[in-house]
């Protein structure tokens, strides 16, 4: 640290990414990317005119990509907002509605604390039950934002729009953010609440079902009045955070969604042959419906088996979080990518016992 950093970061703990390793090609199955590339059609629209193009900015409205992503959802392109990874939409939201404080579970995704410490919010966390599934009605008549990522992040459980309903009817002077970063392989979006609650903001990326990780797209969905205090923000941070490469591609990810929604039925495919995989090897998985499982096994730890993967070439995410250190998480790769991660965990645990 220098000696010239503001006191007020001096304790800040930065949010730690998952690995990206250059040394060696892995079976990368740690930071929940699609392990498919991009649609054909969307490849196609990047030539040399397009980088060319980089001599001028982007359309800071982002009127035309936000016009599709509505038209996904049957909303207009103001109930939209763009932002640079979902993160960034994140990022807007505990700076812009958190004056009475934020809430959301001790186990979710890292950075909502991050965030928290960032701007000096006051958090309530709220443990999960023993089995990590959610109680709605910890969440219920709180008076302060809720965060809420469904499914979530690293367990992989959701919770029935049923009860973030109940969450949103009982916090109508706070808004509810429900962070859907893995909805499309298996959730149901609480963006057809959006109508009926003015407190909702729904976030979602093209980094995991839209094979866009790289490329650094997210958005937000809300009523006008949200997305208009969230672009004040953006507009007071970086008005062209969508650079005109990704605004292109993204349009042409809208235009192909039929492609994309098939692979998150493969991905699910592959996660359903996974879990039973890792069930017959004793392992126990939650029933998670990311893009990834949460898994187990009574006789290596988290840790050991984290290592042990890695010397031999498959990447998974561990976490040191004492009530999680026990578990890794899985990204669900291509079918023969699991079957080689089966593979290497059976002739591990063939080693140890
Ligand atoms: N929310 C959750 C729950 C996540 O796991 C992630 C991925 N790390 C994100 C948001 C942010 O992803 P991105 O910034 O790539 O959209």
């Amino acid at each position: 640290m220098s000696q010239f950093l503001n006191p007020r970061y001096a304790s800040l703990e930065a949010y730690t990414p998952g690995e990206q390793p250059r040394d060696k090609r892995y079976i990368k199955l740690n930071t929940n990317e699609s392990p498919y590339p991009p649609a054909p059609e969307v490849v196609a629209a990047m030539d040399a005119a397009q980088v060319e193009d980089l001599r001028l900015y982007s359309d800071p409205t982002g009127k035309a990509l936000r016009e599709k992503i509505g038209g996904l959802y049957g909303l207009q392109w103001d109930n939209v907002i763009l932002t640079n990874g979902s993160d960034d939409i994140l990022n807007f939201a505990f700076m812009a509605f958190s004056g009475d404080g934020a809430a959301f579970p001790d186990i979710t995704y890292g950075f909502y604390s991050v965030f928290a410490q960032l701007h000096g919010i006051d958090t309530q966390v709220i443990p999960l039950k023993e089995d990590f599934t959610l109680d709605y009605r910890d969440y219920c008549g709180l008076n302060k934002m809720i965060v809420i990522a469904n499914p979530n992040a690293p367990t992989g459980l959701a919770i029935p729009l049923e009860q973030i309903r109940a969450i949103l009817e009982t916090n109508p002077g706070h808004v509810v953010v429900i962070d859907e970063a893995y909805v499309d392989f298996g959730g149901e979006s609480a963006a057809a609440l959006l109508g009926q609650y003015d407190n909702l903001l729904v976030t979602q990326t093209f980094s995991k079902s839209r094979s866009m990780a790289g490329a650094r797209l997210g958005f937000g969905m809300a009523s006008k009045a949200i997305i208009e205090d969230l672009e004040k923000l953006r507009y007071s941070t970086n008005p062209y955070n969508i650079n005109r490469l990704t605004m292109l591609l993204g349009e042409k990810t809208v235009d192909n969604n039929g492609y994309y929604m098939e692979n998150c039925r493969r991905i699910a495919d592959t996660r359903a042959y996974t879990q039973k995989a890792l069930e017959s090897l004793g392992f126990t998985v939650l029933p998670g419906l990311g893009n990834f499982l949460f898994a187990q096994s009574p006789d290596i730890s988290g840790e050991a088996l984290y290592l042990a993967l890695k010397d031999r070439g498959v990447l998974v995410r561990h976490f040191t979080n004492p009530r999680i250190c026990n578990y890794n998480r899985i990204t669900i790769g291509t079918r023969q990518e699991m079957e080689e991660f089966i593979r290497t965990v059976r002739e591990i645990k063939e080693g140890t016992l």
